[in-house]
């Protein structure tokens, strides 16, 4: 039988690597959904569609393509063949991609597919609405958070690693300003699910962060 994992928060909480090493460890399927929505964002830029042009938008879903390829690296993200693993963390991205995650016919599609991903698998899934709308049933939810501030520290060197320049008050207005559109738009807001389990990773090292979901969700499985 499928087993999801769900992991929600705010951006730059620390969910991608988590969920990459967590996956790892339990042999399940990683699919971020966040990179769904700035495969979207970047198709729009590149095509210079505004957020009000819905007849573009919806012809624009119709033909998109999104895979995702595990490794012993970082996920990749391939849009309609390209690998724009890069290309979706840059700046142009960044300040748009809430913006667009506010729209139905681009959260309408999206969910569609997270759910035919995830399909008889079993699959740990991170995002913001994962627990709360995408899969409400799932078997084990995780709410992950930290401070703005340390949530800037981590997106200033993660992009350091991708070869992206950020500077610390670049990402710490970024994230704020996400955050404020994610949990206050209409349709799927960032939110805690009532049964999920709060972690705040402000203090903890990521192999605590691991341990501990490792074991919540072993605990849940031996059930
Ligand atoms: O997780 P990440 O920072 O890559 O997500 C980028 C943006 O995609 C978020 O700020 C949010 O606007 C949107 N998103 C969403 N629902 C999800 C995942 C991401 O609205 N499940």
């Amino acid at each position: 039988m499928a087993f999801i994992v769900a992991i929600d928060g705010p951006a730059g909480s620390g969910k991608g690597t988590i969920t990459k090493l967590v996956g790892e460890k339990l042999g399940l399927i990683n699919i971020d959904t966040g990179a769904m929505f700035r495969c979207v964002t970047l198709e729009m830029l590149k095509k210079n569609i505004r957020i009000d042009e819905e007849e573009k938008i919806k012809e624009l879903l119709d033909k998109i393509n999104i895979d995702m390829v595990g490794g012993q690296q970082e996920l990749q993200i391939f849009l309609n063949g390209e690998d724009v693993s890069k290309k979706i963390r840059e700046k142009e991205v960044n300040d748009f991609v809430s913006s667009v995650s506010t729209l139905k016919v681009v959260r309408e599609k999206l969910l569609g597919l997270q759910r035919k991903i995830a399909e008889g698998k079993n699959v740990i899934m991170e995002g913001r609405d994962i627990g709360t709308v995408v899969f409400p049933n799932a078997d084990v939810k995780i709410y992950l958070d930290a401070t703005p501030e340390e949530r800037a520290i981590r997106r200033v060197k993660q992009n350091m690693e991708k070869g992206i320049t950020t500077s610390y008050e670049e990402a710490l207005q970024n994230v704020k300003k996400r955050d404020e559109i994610d949990s206050k738009r209409e349709i799927a807001p960032l939110k805690k699910a009532k049964d999920a389990i709060y972690i705040n990773s402000t203090e903890l090292t990521i192999e605590d962060e691991v341990r501990r979901i490792v074991d919540i969700i072993e605990k849940v499985k031996n059930k």
